[in-house]
């Protein structure tokens, strides 16, 4: 399939687009344009987003801008690919590849970063199988708002830069407003990415794939900062230990970030292995959701009927997928596989003991505790017993810790609770730190607002139902800085009310 060239290409300030993914083999991607969209119109957009791409505003968000990120026009430099890659979804193995989205290319930034500029919604590519490669308005500003949530709380997240509604209907259940995101990545290289090539391709087409994802995402790891991982294995080695540098790499990553989530209470709710990013970014927001009440077995998506994907499942679930990963990578590893297997194994093993190092790290700071150590393990698994025992609320609890029991936070204090605190405090009194300095530890560690389900499904309706985009944007407002408080963060800080449904999300939208 060729780029459609009868599209209108324009010519926009500020658009740097490079194409350097399409330099890897043709089987990897398909040259493919958006569809067009009737009547579009930007709903939401991000200026932030803009300035770090280093667009220029006024063009970005004119009439030139709409076209663009609708699809109905393409910025100069841009040769749109839709991408291929295989995932296991739930556990099986399937050809998947973007069967919705379209890259326009890479944007090199004022700094030199490059991103992906992607439409999500953007019609239908090779990939579609027999979807309609359209995307919901309601789902797209779902995922803007928990896109930028995550960036708000320090956590790596692909962005979003605008929603375009297309004023066309798509057909779900029932007929729904369409739209077209245009979202931003490190890159879209994901785990089904390499299970990809490694099914469809040769030793020489994956070892590409490699080569450009260690330069884009991994630039640090060159020949001669290899010596260490030559050590004392050297004879079981392969004459490259790259690639095994490579797997520990994008391993780090995402132990770091599967406990920057469980430690914000978010949970991602469809962990295939195509929508985990090698970059280490959080990828794909369908039926994600944070968490309120404290309980690791919580589950939010209506098609894991399993749990699977649960809270606590996270950390196993991202190491079975990182076991996919290394799958993978073995020929390059090593040239006997048994070796290779070997090898890959030892690092594979070490994924608890990393994510738990992760973990504990994170969630004593959030005690205000500055080294966390073993010792200090029991003392946090008391709190999460506590809270699960009391069904208390994970964001708040934390947040009546660092700020005191303020009215809205409503955390109960039961004996068990009292007791812990007394423990609590002697462990903070060991620290040689100051209060004042324990308290800003706190605060910078424990969010006073997260993207609370029922927050963002009133804003989502008022957009949704009647255009009205004022909700959702005081909702980003208060978002991007959660580690502030302030008294207009309140009303965003209450829990959902005892009679509000079991938070239920839905995929395929
Ligand atoms: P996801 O669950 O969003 O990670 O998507 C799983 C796969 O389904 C990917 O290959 C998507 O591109 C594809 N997909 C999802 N929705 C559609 C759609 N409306 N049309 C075509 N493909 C879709
Ligand atoms: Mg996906």
């Amino acid at each position: 399939m060729s780029v459609d060239l009868i599209k209108p290409v324009i010519e926009v300030q500020g658009w740097n687009l490079k194409a350097g993914y399409r330099q890897l083999p043709n089987k990897l991607f398909s040259e493919i344009s958006p569809s067009p969209v009737k009547d579009p119109e930007i709903v939401i957009y991000n200026k932030a987003v803009e300035n770090l791409l280093g667009m220029n505003s006024r063009d970005s968000e004119g009439a030139e801008g709409t076209e663009i990120l609708s699809g109905n026009e393409i910025p100069k430099g841009a040769q749109p690919i839709a991408q291929a890659y295989a995932g296991h979804q739930f556990g099986h193995f399937t050809m998947l590849g973007d069967g919705r989205a379209i890259i326009l290319g890479e944007q090199i930034t004022p700094k030199g970063e490059r991103y992906d500029i992607q439409l999500k919604g953007a019609g239908p590519t090779p990939y579609s199988r027999r979807g309609d490669g359209r995307a919901a308005l309601g789902a797209m500003l779902r995922e803007y708002i928990i896109s930028e949530g995550m960036y708000g709380l320090g956590i790596p997240s692909t962005r979003s830069l605008a929603v375009v509604s297309t004023g066309e209907s798509i057909l779900r259940e029932k007929e729904l407003p369409g739209a077209v995101l245009t979202r931003i990545a490190a890159s879209h290289i994901r785990v089904g990415t390499f299970e990809y090539i490694s099914q469809f391709g040769n030793i020489e087409e994956l070892k590409a794939l490699a080569d450009y994802t260690i330069e884009r995402h991994f630039p640090n790891i060159m020949e001669d900062s290899l010596e260490e991982a030559r050590g004392p294995e050297q004879e079981i080695h392969s004459q490259n230990p790259k690639y095994l540098k490579f797997f520990e790499e994008v391993m780090n990553k995402q132990a770091s970030l599967i406990a920057k989530w469980q430690l914000a209470g978010f949970i991602h709710g469809v962990m295939n292995t195509d929508n985990m990013a090698i970059s280490g970014e959080t990828i794909d927001y369908g039926p994600c959701a944070f968490m309120n009440t404290y309980d690791p077995e919580t589950v939010f998506s209506s098609i894991d009927r399993g749990s699977r994907y649960a809270y606590k499942n996270q950390p196993p679930i991202a190491q079975w997928n990182l076991a996919r990963f290394a799958e993978t990578l073995l020929p390059l590893i090593h040239k006997d596989q048994t070796q290779g297997v070997k090898l890959i194994e030892k690092h594979l093993r070490q994924f608890p003991a990393l994510h738990h190092k992760y973990w504990l790290s994170g969630m004593g700071k959030k005690l205000g505790i500055f080294q966390a150590s073993k010792e200090d393990e029991n003392l946090i698994d008391e709190l999460l017993e506590i809270m699960k025992e009391e069904s208390l609320d994970f964001t708040n609890t934390f947040l009546a810790l660092t700020y005191g029991n303020k009215e809205v936070l409503e955390i109960r204090e039961s004996q068990g609770f009292t007791d812990w605190r007394g423990k609590w405090k002697r462990r903070l009194g060991e620290q040689t730190e100051s209060e004042e300095a324990v308290k800003q530890l706190m605060k910078a560690s424990n969010p006073t607002v997260i993207p609370r389900n029922h927050q963002v499904e009133k804003a989502l309706a008022a957009a949704v139902d009647n255009k009205d985009y004022s909700v959702i944007r005081e909702l980003l407002k208060v978002l991007r800085n959660p580690y502030d408080y302030r008294e207009e963060y309140e009303p965003y800080q209450k829990p959902p009310g005892p009679l509000d449904k079991p938070y239920v999300t839905y995929c395929g939208t």
